[in-house]
């Protein structure tokens, strides 16, 4: 079997451009004892990898040049040498940015039966939704009708944490960077106040939505949202750190907010988190975040592109904004 994969043929500087990227043929091989070949369905593309593509110690190590890149995909098992482990079943692995692999078993985990289309797995039901959850409720400690501010709110991570807010009967306040993702959240996903942040005054629109401050911030862009959220938040508020999406490309140090010295009187917690550092919390979220798309409560929404040789192109369009919800490169 022949799989086509993606690697990384220079390091981006600033934003990624498809000349980053090459696809190359490899055999996949037939499995041993103790390993499966899997056949990917779907594949996820996410800012954090932008981090990875960069050369320098972070939480997770570099992606090296000229090898395939890895994250997280949904595959079928198309031969088994696994025992527990069927042909069809679906797993979920990292050997994402390929057509096709095989691997030991232990490395590949078992979906059972799906809940929800295979690719609400690298969304909703997966990494981002689980980020939601724990970014929300455990890192941000909501309390019922409190007022919240999410950032990146159209995205697979943003689009959660309000909803998971509203079900929490909060007072749910979005920005996104588009007039459609802006009618999605207000018509659709009932966030209490919306905007885009393009050309806007960040803190004025926060004053005018919530006149009476922020009790939580759920930042997922940095920068000014963060700044002008400071300005905003109420004594004894939470800011929830999970991720800096305006400066990621960035190729020169980014200046800190200015005004970080108002948590101090007000007595904010600024945390920052990994979803990983959550892991014990996955099976309460899993049946939490399926009852909660079972019943409705819960929308989940993806842009797809198709094909792998698209992948590079997906992953750019997180960082000017192409998707709507959970991005996600279909495969065949
Ligand atoms: P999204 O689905 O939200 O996609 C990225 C979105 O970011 C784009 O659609 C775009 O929407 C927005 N964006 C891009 N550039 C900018 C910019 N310069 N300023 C403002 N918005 C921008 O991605 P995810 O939901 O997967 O991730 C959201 C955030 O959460 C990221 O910062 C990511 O790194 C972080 N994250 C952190 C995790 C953790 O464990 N801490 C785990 C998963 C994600 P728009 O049109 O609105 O600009």
């Amino acid at each position: 079997m022949i799989s086509r994969e993606v690697q990384l043929k220079q390091r981006p500087a600033g934003m990624p451009s498809a000349d980053d990227f090459t696809i190359v043929e490899t055999e996949v091989a037939d499995p041993q004892d103790n390993e499966v070949q899997v056949v990917n369905v779907c594949m996820s593309v996410d800012p954090y990898m932008r981090g990875r593509m960069v050369d320098r110690k972070s939480y997770t190590p570099p992606f090296r040049l000229g090898e395939t890149l890895t994250g997280g995909a949904i595959g079928q098992v198309a031969a088994s040498r696994a025992a527990g482990i069927r042909e069809g079943d679906y797993v979920q692995s990292n050997f994402g940015w390929r057509e096709a692999f095989t691997a030991p078993a232990d490395q590949i985990s078992p979906l059972g039966k799906l809940a929800a289309p295979a690719s609400a797995y690298l969304g909703a039901l997966g990494m981002p939704g689980m980020t939601a959850y724990v970014g929300l409720l455990e890192v941000g400690a909501l309390a019922d009708g409190e007022t919240v501010f999410v950032s990146g709110a159209a995205g697979a991570v943003g689009s959660i944490v309000g909803q998971i807010a509203r079900l929490r009967d909060c007072h749910v306040i979005g920005s996104a960077g588009s007039a459609e993702k802006i009618a999605w959240l207000r018509d659709e996903l009932k966030f209490d106040a919306v905007f885009d942040y393009h050309g806007a005054d960040i803190l004025a629109q926060l004053r005018k939505s919530a006149p009476d401050g922020i009790d939580v911030y759920f930042d997922n862009v940095g920068g000014d949202h963060l700044e002008a959220a400071l300005f905003h938040m109420r004594p004894f508020g939470r800011i929830a750190l999970c991720g800096a999406i305006s400066q990621y490309n960035a190729t020169e140090p980014v200046p800190g907010p200015v005004n970080l010295t108002l948590a101090i009187g007000l007595g904010l917690t600024l945390r920052g988190f990994i979803v990983n550092h959550f892991n014990h919390l996955a099976e309460k979220f899993r049946s939490d975040m399926e009852g909660w798309i079972n019943s409705g409560q819960i929308q989940h929404r993806e842009t797809v592109f198709n094909g792998i040789e698209r992948a590079p192109e997906a992953f750019i369009g997180l960082f000017t904004g192409e998707n709507i919800g959970k991005m996600i490169v279909a495969l065949d």
